[in-house]
């Protein structure tokens, strides 16, 4: 899950993106509402989460303008200001969401969990296919034929969780790259073919059937074993 996070208090927004880090979205910071806009134009999100008052251009109109654009990502608006008019203008003007400042964390990340999983066109799936399951709540990956389990970083768990999104078709390399590392990340491209082992190394580990069949020229996939 990648999150874009336009936050001009430099306290809150630092405070935020190790909050969200922890949950393991990737989050980008920006500023201001002309880098926040310019930033959820052209990357892609899962959601956004926009303060009100910003500046250079208010939150609201950069929500305006995305919409404008037809980008509906899913937007998580914060704001100091908590009239029922601002609530209600914010939600007509696209927002999915409206969180008055100050809020708990853990309010935060409800909300963030709702937009994001509202966002999807077909309702969660389970993260499992064959013999292994991902765990949302501890980012372990487990083996149900063995019983064993691993722990995954950041990167492991999103990549896992992408082929678990979609088992037995190959996901292009750049669908991948886009999902997990964002756009204009050539010096990372690599890394794709490492996190990839990485997870192999891990499958082996938990003595799973599954496996992540590399297509020349394609892409990877998941594939369950019989
Ligand atoms: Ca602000």
């Amino acid at each position: 899950m990648r999150v874009l996070l336009v936050e001009d208090e430099k306290g809150l927004s630092s405070a935020l993106q190790k909050l969200l880090q922890k949950e393991r979205y990737e989050v980008d910071a920006v500023y201001n509402g002309t880098d926040g806009l310019d930033w959820a134009l052209t990357e892609s999100y899962d959601a956004v989460i926009l303060d009100v008052m910003l500046p250079e251009m208010d939150g609201f109109e950069v929500l305006r303008r995305l919409r404008e654009e037809k980008i509906t990502t899913p937007v998580l608006m914060l704001t100091a200001r908590g009239s029922v008019e601002d609530r209600v203008y914010g939600l007509t003007a696209g927002a999915d969401y409206y969180l008055p400042k100050p809020f708990e964390t853990s309010e935060l990340m409800a909300c963030l969990k709702a937009i994001t999983r509202r966002g999807d066109a077909v309702p969660r799936m389970k993260l499992a296919a064959g013999d292994v399951e991902l765990s949302e709540s501890d980012g372990k990956l487990r083996c149900t034929g063995t019983g064993k389990e691993i722990k995954l970083g950041a990167k492991e768990y999103q990549l896992m969780e992408l082929f678990l999104r979609s088992p037995g078709q190959i996901l292009p390399r750049e669908t991948i790259q886009e999902r997990i590392w964002g756009y204009d990340s050539e010096a990372e491209y690599n890394n794709l073919e490492v996190y990839v082992s990485f997870l192999r190394k891990k499958l082996t580990f938990l003595g799973s059937s599954v496996k992540l069949k590399a297509s020349r020229g394609l892409g990877y996939s998941l594939e369950v074993g019989e």
